[in-house]
């Protein structure tokens, strides 16, 4: 049996794809998106993150189920907001950018809680623009009122990637996730809706 190449003292029982070589599963967990930056693809990385967000989301869900859902719903504004926006300002964007986007806000943000480090959405062009522009109204949002934390993140980026995925594929001129985000959130808007919320927060 050959032996882990990180600690030199363990048995190699995992072929890492950073290391190109075999490694335990105990500096496998340790190192994970810390010392070893690990690629989406390797099914490690997967089953540790699906493990931990469930457990992570469990822990939200068992706050309240009514919170949880008026979380979920502003969370999924401050995405859907960002989008509406970017869609208004380059006519010709695709549901698959939009759907590329949204799988990399999720996938950055499951690295940072797992790793407690920051990553950057793993994707190129505008796809990476418009991720860039929904982790800002996350952040945005997060700084005014509180919410979304990464776990809630990650969750509404996937739910809203299944919805975009069904939309897209009901319509097929490769724009129909976009008209329904543009329909249901106006451009430029989540502004409005923070000063709303945190109008009403003062007046108790
Ligand atoms: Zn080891």
């Amino acid at each position: 049996m050959a032996i882990c190449v990180l600690c030199r003292q363990r048995k190699g029982k995992r072929f890492c794809p950073v290391v190109y070589n075999v490694i335990c599963p105990i500096c496998c967990g340790s190192h994970r998106l810390k010392k070893l930056n690990c690629p989406s693809s390797c099914p490690y990385l997967r089953q540790a993150k699906a493990l931990e967000m469930a457990q992570k989301e469990a822990e939200w869900a068992q706050r309240g189920a009514e919170r949880a859902e008026i979380e979920q719903r502003l969370t999924a504004f401050a995405i859907e907001e960002a989008i509406s926006t970017f869609a208004s300002e380059h006519p010709d964007l695709t549901d698959i950018e939009a759907i590329s986007a949204l799988q990399a806000v999720q996938d950055a943000v499951e690295r940072e809680v797992m790793s407690g480090i920051s990553h950057e959405p793993n994707v190129e062009g505008r796809a990476k623009d418009l991720a860039l522009r929904i982790l800002k109204n996350a952040q945005t949002m997060r700084q005014r009122i509180g919410i979304p934390h990464n776990v809630l993140l990650a969750r509404v980026a996937r739910l809203l990637t299944q919805r975009a995925m069904l939309l897209s594929q009901r319509t097929r001129d490769g724009q129909g996730y976009l008209r329904a985000v543009r329909v249901d959130i106006q451009p430029n808007s989540l502004e409005q809706l923070l000063e709303r919320l945190t109008a009403s927060q003062t007046r108790g």
